[in-house]
């Protein structure tokens, strides 16, 4: 029976910047009592404050790991959080990953979920908190089983709904932590219980101005044409790791692929539209509650190139991060 592996990391030596890591101290702890426990006095718990990252892991590969590991590494930026010492990430990822395999030895088209979850610390403002050494950033990384069919595209019925900022609320209130991958997704997860009343699946954000931006946890690509499209990071929002793969996959067969700021009304002139997330693109069925022409082969198709070349995929998609100055 499959199950879950976390991993509890030193937060002294995880944030220890280059330097050695903690003295006499265990960096890496498998499958212990605090790998699985987070105190209440916690700022995770206490006010969603904290990061985290999430991909799928592939015959013992997490798939974008460095990708993942830049990102985490700008949302610790973006929060003020220290800078983490990510070979002793990638320490606990290989850790959790072996001690998933030893336990439970998955088959070869089994696919996991990996976590990095990273929390600012117990709360200073809280006595409990203050006993426990407040300022050190706690560290868990897990993985864990994931559904057969988590990797099949799955058909998207997609809505719009407005977010209610300004395109231009990035630039002009930086510090309200545009494009960091925050802990605090109670707002997201309320837009899938909004997309159940009206029968959908997922919702895709609109600015002020009326320009699309992304979905609560996913990216969107249309197609028109022989021209791919996706909004640009620079309107706040998260930059995927996945819509980059998707890039990478769809240059491979001779695509032209292009970020922008675009008017939802364009997604009504599209070809085929996809949302995706933790590599793993899906097809969108409808929109805004009409059936609509989707192209679910192509999803499939590049969920499979993600996997069979990740190597090359990999360095693509990180290499695509300076074009924004990532
Ligand atoms: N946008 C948001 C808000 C997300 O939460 C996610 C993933 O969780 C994405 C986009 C897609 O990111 P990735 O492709 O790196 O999983």
């Amino acid at each position: 029976m499959p199950g879950t592996v976390s991993v509890w990391v030193d937060g002294r030596s995880a944030s220890g910047g280059d330097g050695d890591l903690a003295a006499g101290v265990e960096t890496i702890h498998v499958n212990d009592e605090r790998s699985r426990t987070v105190s209440v006095y916690d700022l995770a718990v206490q006010r969603g404050d904290g990061i985290f990252e999430a991909t799928s892991v592939w015959r013992g590969i997490p798939l974008s790991l460095e990708s993942h590991l830049r990102r985490l590494q700008h949302s610790a930026r973006i929060l003020d959080l220290p800078a983490f010492r990510l070979d002793v990430i990638r320490e606990g990822v290989a850790a959790a990953i072996d001690r998933y395999t030893e336990l439970f030895t998955p088959a070869d088209d089994e696919e996991q979920m990996l976590k990095i979850l990273i929390s600012r610390g117990s709360d200073p403002q809280l006595a409990g908190g203050r006993e426990l050494d407040p300022g050190i950033p706690h560290v868990w990384i897990l993985v864990d089983h994931r559904d057969p069919d988590a990797r099949d595209p799955q058909p998207q019925r997609l809505i719009t709904l407005p977010k209610g900022v300004s395109a231009e609320a990035p630039r002009e209130n930086p510090w309200m932590l545009w494009g960091a991958k925050t802990l605090s997704y109670a707002m997201n997860k309320a837009v899938y219980r909004e997309c159940g009343r009206r029968d959908a699946d997922t919702a895709i954000f609109t600015s002020t101005e009326g320009l699309m931006l992304e979905c609560p946890t996913s990216s969107v690509v249309f197609r028109v044409g022989d021209r791919f499209f996706t909004p640009e990071p620079t309107l706040g929002i998260l930059w995927g790791t996945t819509q980059r793969e998707f890039f990478a996959f769809v240059r491979a067969q001779g695509f032209t692929c292009e970020y922008g700021r675009y008017p939802i009304e364009k997604l009504g002139e599209a070809d085929a539209i996809w949302t995706m997330s933790s590599s793993v693109a899906h097809p969108v069925v409808a929109y805004e509650g009409v059936e609509i022409a989707s192209d679910p082969d192509l999803a499939a198709e590049a969920n499979l190139f993600a996997r069979d070349h990740h190597e090359k995929i990999a360095a693509e998609s990180l290499a695509e991060l300076d074009r924004f100055q990532f």
